[in-house]
Order: structure tokens, then sequence, then C-alpha cells
């Protein structure tokens, strides 16, 4: 079985105060057992929300990384200076990154390759925009994504990955992809994955990500490709999250 994932990515949002108020709500919560819960905050919070949530099972993780160990590349940060800091995981290819800061496959393959020589876990941002969907090229468009990094992979590097679904039309537009439509590209990414290796398939987990809720989130964690969420809004109103995280147990 695998055990359900929900990240929180706060994007460019938050302040130190939101991070203590996290720190407090997740040391007296009682989280469902069996879910694995992790934040991913923006860098300068890093260290604060480590020490913060230092008392309780949240992981922490990092929104992108740099895809060079180090060097003179004012204003990057490297997969190294976040695992020293504490991070486990560090999202790579999410679709802001993809459309905002014109990350193609290659950059994201060379990102993922840059977070797993540092031992952290890449959560690699899959999905396809309104028009590639109304076009019928959601699958074409994901798998693509999906290959681009898979191919270059060896078969243990492939293993360490989590996979997460974004459709772009639902991400931060309270249009959330309905539980069937969420799990039929889940399915659709799981397939895939069983061409590479069945315990790869078996293992990897695939969250969803894209306007989740407290109201939507048991119906899409209920699907059986659905293994975790990746939550953007609602991640950062803590009781919110916490009903989430509750919603995965
Ligand atoms: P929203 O939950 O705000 O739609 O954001 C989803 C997301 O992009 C998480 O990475």
């Amino acid at each position: 079985m695998r055990t359900p994932l929900i990240a929180g990515n706060w994007k460019m949002n938050g302040s130190l105060a939101l991070v203590e108020t996290f720190g407090q709500a997740f040391s007296r919560a009682r989280l469902p057992a069996g879910v694995e819960v992790a934040l991913m905050v923006p860098y300068p919070y890093l260290g604060a929300v480590v020490d913060a949530l230092a008392a309780t099972p949240v992981a922490v993780g990092a929104q992108t990384l740099s895809d060079r160990p180090s060097g003179a590349f004012t204003g990057e940060v490297s997969g190294g200076m976040l695992a020293e800091l504490g991070a486990r995981y560090v999202l790579v290819g999410h679709s802001e990154r993809r459309s905002l800061f014109h990350e193609d496959d290659e950059a994201v393959l060379a990102r993922v390759r840059a977070a797993l020589s540092c031992g952290l876990v890449p959560v690699l941002c899959l999905g396809e925009t309104l028009e590639e969907r109304e076009a019928e090229r959601t699958e074409a468009v994901v798998l693509g994504q999906l290959e681009a990094v898979l191919d270059a992979l060896a078969p243990e590097e492939r293993e360490r990955l989590v996979i997460a679904y974004e459709p772009v039309w639902a991400i931060g537009t309270g249009r959330t992809a309905t539980p069937r439509q969420a799990q039929a590209v889940h399915a659709a990414i799981r397939d895939r994955l069983e061409r590479y290796a069945g315990s790869l398939a078996h293992g990897l987990r695939i969250l969803y990500g894209g306007s989740m809720n407290a109201n939507n989130a048991a119906e899409l964690l209920a699907q059986p490709d659905i293994d975790g969420g990746l939550v953007g809004g609602a991640s950062l109103k803590v009781d919110d999250f916490l009903a989430i995280c509750q919603s995965a147990g």
C-alpha cells in the first residue's frame, strides 16, 4: 500500500507569523495514522518551518531548486543547501515554473537530477492547459512530461520520485477536476509507469493538485489512483489544511 501524502504549497505567500501558527497547530493536532504531511514553503522560511515543526511528523520541502550544485549563479539556491536546512521534498516542474519561468522538460529533468543527487525527493509536477484538454491532448501532454524525465533516469532513481498531476486550468481557479476526470489521468499515468516496471507503478505516489480544499478532498482522495494532494490556496489556512490531512486518513 502507498502511504498518502498531503503536501501544502504556499507558493510566494505566508509570513513568519504563519509559520508560527502552523507550528502551534500541528504540535497540538492528531494527524491520522499512516498519512504523511509536508509543507513546501518559500526559501526564507525553510529554517523557521523546520524548527517550528520539529516536534511534529510534518516534513518540509522547497518549491524549486537550481540545477547546479554551486557556483556563480546569483540568486539561485542549490539542493545541497535545501538538504542542509532540513528539507526532504522539492517541487520540480510546477506549472508556474514551466509557464512563468520558462522551464522546459530539459530544465525540469536537470532539476530532478540535482534534487536526487542531494538526497531530496523530487515531486515531479505534470499537467495540461485548458487549451490542451479541449484539444483532447491531455494524456499526450501529461505522459510526454512524465517520459521526458523517466526515460533519462536509472530504474533506482525513478523509484525515488513522487508524481503530482495538476491540471493547469484547475490551479487557483476554484475549478477542481472532478474525481472522475482526475482518476482517469492518474490511471493513465500509472499505466505508463507500468511500462517501466510493475514495482514503479505499484509504488509511486501520484498526488492530485488544483483547487483541492476541505470540501472536495475526501472524494478526490477516495479514488484508487489518487495517493494524496498538492494543495495551494487551502494550505495557507491551517484549519482547512488540517481538515484535508484528516480526510486522507
Ligand atoms: P491551488 O490549490 O491554489 O489551486 O494550487 C494548486 C497548486 O498549484 C499546488 O501546487
